[in-house]
């Protein structure tokens, strides 16, 4: 496979495709390289038509808005296909059925494709009744990007609402799973089958709850986020995993890190689990300073920081 990679895809292909697509463009952090391959599949049967020409040995890299994910400056070497703005025929609805969650305390249900922006569900859950979902309005990701980290905030867990979801493979085929066919942890979910799989929908329970009060509750979430972290520069949220019974924040904090640079990667000085970009960084510059700090950080308290955010794709050499 070469420059033609595009050029030999169908000419049925309704989405936009491209070749060499800045990840920048793509990814909240505004850095790294760029993706081989890249389709935006307008629905359902257009990407099972991309994925019957995607190479058998082609990785694939589903993106919903990067929010949690850096692609390295030499690229994907591989297919990205963006679920945000796509999958026009699995939009935001309300769902009959909250089985597999007791009915008694999920009496809410919708249904999400996998490009609809967290954010949404939160206001359309209180929009409509339900309780419960506020804490999705300050995840800046995908409903796919979501269910793939475990996503979570302020007491909420995704896989906590989940009832049923909707994959397809790399062959084209759907599935629907029960969340039981998962192993769910904290910002870990694996599918115990290990089959290559992605979410293209899901079906999402909650409380009935009071759409004032949830609306409230949204604007207070917010502006508490809007408080503590450095929304203001591009970043990728926290980038390692709180250890158990500990902030990262805090250890890496005393560790004297906050405001630490490497080119235009900086430690946020108003919250020490996020690396900001402050202009120019590249996809090196912040994954060097994430060693940096994981490093750090062990060599001073011990603790080994797991790693939260994605970091894919091939080094630029030379
Ligand atoms: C300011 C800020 C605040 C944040 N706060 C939080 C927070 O409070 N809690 C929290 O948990 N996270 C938080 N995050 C991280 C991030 O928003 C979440 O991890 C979010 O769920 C990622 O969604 P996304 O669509 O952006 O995924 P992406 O970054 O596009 O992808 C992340 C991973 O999911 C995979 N993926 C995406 N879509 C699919 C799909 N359809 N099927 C299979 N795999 C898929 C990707 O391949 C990748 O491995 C924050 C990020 C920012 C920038």
């Amino acid at each position: 496979m070469d420059m033609s990679d595009a050029t030999r895809m169908p000419q049925t292909l309704r989405g936009p495709l491209r070749e060499s697509e800045p990840m920048a463009k793509h990814v909240s952090w505004r850095a790294g390289g760029a993706a081989r391959l890249f389709f935006q599949p307008v629905d359902v049967a257009d990407l099972r038509d991309f994925l019957a020409q995607v190479p058998a040995r082609m990785p694939i890299l589903f993106l919903g808005l990067g929010s949690n994910l850096l692609v390295r400056d030499g690229g994907f070497p591989g297919a990205v296909v963006l679920t945000h703005r796509a999958f026009g025929d699995r939009p935001l609805v309300l769902s009959a059925g909250t089985s597999g969650l007791s009915p008694v305390d999920y009496g809410f249900a919708c249904t999400a494709g996998a490009g609809v922006p967290a954010p949404h569900v939160a206001r359309f859950v209180a929009k409509h009744g339900g309780g419960g979902a506020e804490w999705l309005a300050g995840v800046p990701g995908t409903v796919g990007g979501a269910l793939a980290m475990n996503a979570g905030c302020y007491g909420g867990e995704t896989w906590n609402h989940v009832t049923e979801v909707e994959t397809i493979d790399r062959a084209g085929d759907l599935h629907r799973r029960a969340p039981g066919e998962y192993e769910t942890g904290y910002r870990h979910v694996r599918l115990r089958s290990n089959a290559e799989e992605w979410f293209v929908s899901a079906r999402l329970a909650f409380p009935r709850g009071d759409s004032g009060a949830s609306m409230a509750r949204i604007r207070e979430l917010l502006a508490r986020r809007v408080a503590t972290q450095p929304l203001n520069l591009p970043n990728a949220g926290s980038v390692f995993r709180n250890p158990e019974g500990d902030h990262a924040a805090r250890l890496i904090e005393s560790c004297g890190l906050k405001g630490f640079t490497i080119g235009g990667a900086q430690v946020s000085p108003k919250h020490a689990n996020f690396i900001v970009n402050v202009g120019g960084a590249t996809a090196a510059d912040i994954e060097t300073l994430v060693d940096h700090v994981q490093a750090t950080v062990e060599g001073r308290t011990g603790i080994a920081l797991i790693r939260e955010v994605r970091i894919v794709g091939e080094a630029r050499h030379g």
